[in-house]
């Protein structure tokens, strides 16, 4: 999706809304197609010489849980904001965006900024138990029978020296 922002930048225009669904659903994080009904709502403003993108991304991520590999499957949101340029003069700073034309692909932004958003780990929720190291059971489920050696390291030194 291509916007074509040359009337703001002309002044001819204060604002435009932006409100749209776009399709994230080929691209490819960690080995999973996890981004879905991608919707993008806010604004790009020219205020004092300057155009500012913000804007609400809400998508669907789907993907498995790192820790006891269940299917998460939850809306999240990310908050956009970007300042966008024509030309980089003296300044190159990162957060400015450098439009080609006058024209923002707006699909390929939010694509990037929703990569730069994921964490390292995806977590079912923050208080996983994940997967038993040894039998393989799901702990959220409830233990399993094996014996789980968390044993203070102190007490294991204090021990030693018992023996
Ligand atoms: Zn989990
Ligand atoms: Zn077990």
């Amino acid at each position: 999706m291509l916007l074509q922002l040359k009337s703001l930048f002309l002044g001819e225009t204060e604002c435009l809304p932006i409100d749209c669904a776009i399709d994230l659903s080929g691209v490819e994080w960690n080995g999973l197609y996890p981004f879905h009904d991608v919707t993008v709502k806010g604004q790009i403003k020219f205020s004092a010489g300057v155009v500012t993108l913000r804007a609400t991304v809400q998508y669907r991520y789907v993907g498995v849980c790192d820790r006891c590999t269940r299917e998460v499957n939850r809306m999240q949101q990310l908050q956009m904001e970007h300042i966008l340029v024509v030309s980089l003069n003296h300044e190159d700073n990162d957060s400015f965006v450098l439009l080609e034309n006058y024209q923002l692909p707006l699909d390929a932004l939010v694509e990037e900024d929703l990569i730069l958003d994921q964490p390292s780990k995806v977590l079912c929720s923050d208080e996983c138990r994940g997967l038993c190291p040894l039998c393989g059971k799901d702990l959220n489920e409830g233990s399993c029978d094996c014996r789980h050696e968390t044993v203070d390291p102190r007490l294991a030194a204090l021990q030693q020296l018992l023996d």
